[in-house]
This record gives structure tokens, sequence and C-alpha cells, in this order.
């Protein structure tokens, strides 16, 4: 795993220091001895981690996390601060900030590559999200994630494990009036609880008396829907040894005690920002890629995602050489039911004719609306004998049945014609069986409508 890592800090011989620590380690690295410079690093090049200097003359560190964490175009670039021992206001004030996270100097070889790993992967993961988002979305992914959800105002939901009971109420205490927390003493009880209370991070205390805290850690990465919850342990001193083993199973962050308030609730806060975020964007790729694919009025399947899949359940009819049929059907006289009844009844009936259309084919069967009141049926390993019947049948249930429209009981007669056709065993192609199936509902709707025509080639 490369990254590009740019190191800020003011006195040259401090950013040497870390760059050769970096460099041996393979990652690429990029510096700056300024607050403006590290901004414009940030701007122009793809930086992975900024690992920045607090104490600067002109723009200090808090000032650049907090630009570059205001400004949408770099928000996702994960920042550690740099600060001097033992300035737990400073930590405190860096996380306000929108600091990911923090080292203290000198700065210790392995904290500083278990923090840039950890930080690097999840940043890999935030990439791909906005990559996917931006490449599906028309409208600008900024202007997305900038849109405030409602659940961001929420308190977090966060679970407490720890079995003993008054180290629980003293963090309780702590965290009155911040968060929602519960509190699980058992730790196999604590798993179950975090899959299904829907917790936005979970605090485990590392002070059980016969259990390995770390196998709660890997078992909630494990776990499909526990695996993006984020995990803070709360260690005593002398326990580097677990907390660099708890980083590496992907443990977010940790606590030392005795616990400071203001440390804890900032790195809650730091935790549940960027679980927010990232679920934020996993939530508008899931959801671009399903708008993408389907018509907004009936559903159903839209054009784009027939033209990609017809091409795909074609090549394994083709290549295994079995059968697939597909039908056109269009809806008669469908100009005159918008003319006479408006254009809300027309959508009512398309929305209709859809249900129908799905309630009348089996689950392999891909129904897409085409366009228009034109809809298409793909039915794999199925002969086109076979097709023509489903059509028939789906053809007379339409005729049957007449269609609500509106909201006062009122129903209209509709009906539909259908052209069928089925892949030839040698040289097809998928434009030559859709222009087969065109040519027959051409000649449904010549023959005089409301009828099924097979195509005989
Ligand atoms: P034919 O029997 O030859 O198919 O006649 P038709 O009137 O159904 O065919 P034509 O293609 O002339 O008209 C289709 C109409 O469908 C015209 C268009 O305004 C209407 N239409 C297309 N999309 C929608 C839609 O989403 N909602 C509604 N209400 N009408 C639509
Ligand atoms: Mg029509
Ligand atoms: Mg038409």
């Amino acid at each position: 795993m490369t990254a590009r890592i740019l190191v800020v800090d003011d006195i040259p011989a401090n950013v040497k220091l870390l760059e050769v620590r970096l460099l041996a380690e393979y990652f690429e690295v990029v510096t700056a001895t300024s607050g403006e410079d590290a901004l414009e690093a940030c701007e122009n090049g793809k930086i992975d981690v900024v690992l920045l200097d607090v104490m600067m003359p002109g723009m200090d560190g808090f000032e650049v996390c907090r630009r570059l964490k205001a400004d949408p175009a770099t928000s996702h670039i994960p920042v550690v601060m740099v600060t001097a021992l033992d300035q737990g206001a400073d930590r405190v004030r860096g996380l306000e900030a929108g600091a990911d996270d923090f080292l203290t100097k000198p700065v210790n070889d392995l904290q500083l590559m278990t923090r840039v790993r950890s930080l690097v992967r999840l940043k890999s993961l935030t990439d791909e999200l906005r990559l996917r988002a931006s490449t599906t979305r028309n409208i600008g992914l900024e202007e997305l994630l900038s849109r405030r959800n409602a659940a961001d105002d929420q308190p977090a939901k966060v679970l407490l494990v720890d079995e003993r009971k008054s180290s629980a109420e003293r963090i309780a205490r702590l965290l009155r009036g911040v968060c929602a927390l519960d509190v699980a003493e058992d730790a196999n009880a604590a798993f179950f609880q975090a899959v299904e209370g829907g917790y936005e991070c979970v605090l485990i205390s590392t002070g059980f008396a016969d259990y390995d805290p770390l196998r709660l850690c890997s078992q909630l990465r494990t776990f499909d829907r526990t695996r993006f919850i984020p995990i803070v342990l709360l260690a005593g001193e002398g326990e580097e040894g677990r907390l660099v083993r708890g980083l590496e199973l992907g443990v977010n962050d940790y606590l030392t005690r005795p616990i400071d308030r203001q440390e804890l609730i900032a790195r809650l806060r730091t935790q549940v920002r960027r679980k927010r975020y990232n679920d934020h964007l996993r939530a508008s790729v899931a959801q671009t890629i399903e708008m993408a694919v389907t018509d907004g009025l009936t559903g159903l399947h839209n054009r784009r995602y027939l033209d990609s899949h017809l091409a795909t359940l074609f090549e394994r009819a083709s290549s295994r050489r079995r059968p697939l049929s597909l039908m056109i059907t269009d809806i008669d006289r469908f100009k005159s039911v918008n003319d006479t009844w408006g254009h809300d009844a027309g959508d009512d009936v398309l929305r209709e004719f859809a249900s129908r259309l799905r309630k009348n084919v089996r689950g392999i069967d891909l129904a897409c609306r085409l366009g228009g009141e034109e809809f298409v049926v793909v039915m794999p390993e199925t002969e086109a004998s076979v097709a023509e019947k489903v059509a028939e049948r789906i053809r007379a249930q339409i005729a049957a049945t007449p269609f609500p429209i509106g909201k006062d009981g009122e129903a209209i007669e509709v009906t539909i014609s259908v052209g069928v056709a089925g892949l030839k065993l040698a040289g097809d192609t998928v434009a030559d069986l859709m222009k087969r199936a065109d040519v027959a509902l051409y000649e449904a709707k010549n023959g005089g409508r409301n009828r099924v025509v097979a195509n005989a080639a």
C-alpha cells in the first residue's frame, strides 16, 4: 500500500526527519514549510494523509486544519496533528479543528506507521466511494455532500463495552448529554447488541478479567453489519502492545486512562463525523446506481439497464446454445388516453401496466420500460413459442380488466400489441433480435392492434 504523505513543519530538520522515515517505508513524500504551502499542496496534489505541525509562525496548524476541513475539495483528506509532548489542550484543539489523529513529538516510529497506514486505508475507501459517486451522478459530489443530513444533528448512538461497573459509570458520567450511550457488560452480548443496535461508535474497555477485548474488535470487523462502526479502545497504561495489535485489526482510535473528558468527546465526535460522512457517501453511491438503472415512473429497469444486461444475457445464451426470447409491448392508442383523460391518467395507466407486467413474468425475466408506452421483457431459457404464450396471457389480462385512473373509481379499457422474437442459433446479434421483435410489433399494430405476433424468422 503506497500513498502520498504531505509533511508540514516550519523547521526543515523536522520535515527531513519524518520524510526519511516515511520514505524508508516506501511512502511518497511531499513537503511544505508553511500553512499556505500546505493548503496549496492539498488543493493541487493528490495528498492521502497530512502530517501537520501545530506550532508554525503565521498560519498555525489548527488554522490549516480548519481550512482543509471546511473546504469540500479537501475535507476528506485525513490530517494528523503533530503536537509537543503532553500538550493535552493542543490535542483537544486539534480534534476540534477537525484533525483525524495526532502524534506527539518526538514521534514514535511504530505509532507513526500504524496511524499513517490506518488513515491511508480509510482514505482509499473514501476515495473509491467518491470516485463512484462522481462518475455515476450528474450533479456535483460537493453539492451532494454539503447537503446536510438531518441525522447529522442527532446525538450519536454509542455503545460502551465495559465489564467493570465503576468504570462504566464514570464514562457514562463523562458522556452525559453528549451522546446516547448504552452500556454492555458482557462482551459476547455486546457483539449481538452492536449488530442490532445501529451504533455509530463502540467504545471498548480493555479491562476485562477473563476475556481478550481484541476478540470483540476482530468480530466487529469481520461482520458486514458492523464492519464500518468505529471502534475506540479505552486502555490502561502500559498496554502499547495490545493497542498496536488493535490498530492493526482495524480499531480506529484509543484513549489511555485516566480518561480526559474533552479528549474523549473530541475523539468520539471525530469518529462519528467520519462514519456519517462515509455512510452518506455509500448511500448516495447506492442510490445513484439504483437511480441510473431504474425508470422513475414505473420502478422497472430502464433502457440503459436493458442495453447492458440484454447484452450479457444474449452472450450467455448464445455461447451455451440456450434459448432466449424477448417481447416488445406497446400500449394501443395511448396518445388518446392522454388526450381524453389527461397526462396524469396516462401515468396511472403506465404504472398499472408495469405492475401487471411484473406480476406476469418470472424472477429471471427482465422487464424494462423502453420509453414512452413501450416495454420489453427478456426471457432467458425460453423458446419463442413459449414466449408467445406468455405474451398472449399478458395481452388477454390487460384487455380483460379495465385500468383504474384517478381517484374516482373510474376505469378505462386498455389494450396492447406485442411483438415476440427468439434467439437464432447462428449469426444472430442483439440488434437483430430487437429488430425482429420490433417488426413483429409493427405487424401486430397493422393487423388491428390488441394482438401478439411472433416473428417466425
Ligand atoms: P399506437 O397504438 O400506434 O401505439 O398509438 P399510440 O397513441 O399509443 O402511439 P404514439 O407513439 O403516437 O403515442 C404515444 C404517446 O405516449 C405519446 C406520448 O405523449 C405518450 N407518452 C409517452 N411517455 C409518456 C409518459 O411518461 N406519460 C404519459 N402520460 N404519456 C406518455
Ligand atoms: Mg402506443
Ligand atoms: Mg409508441
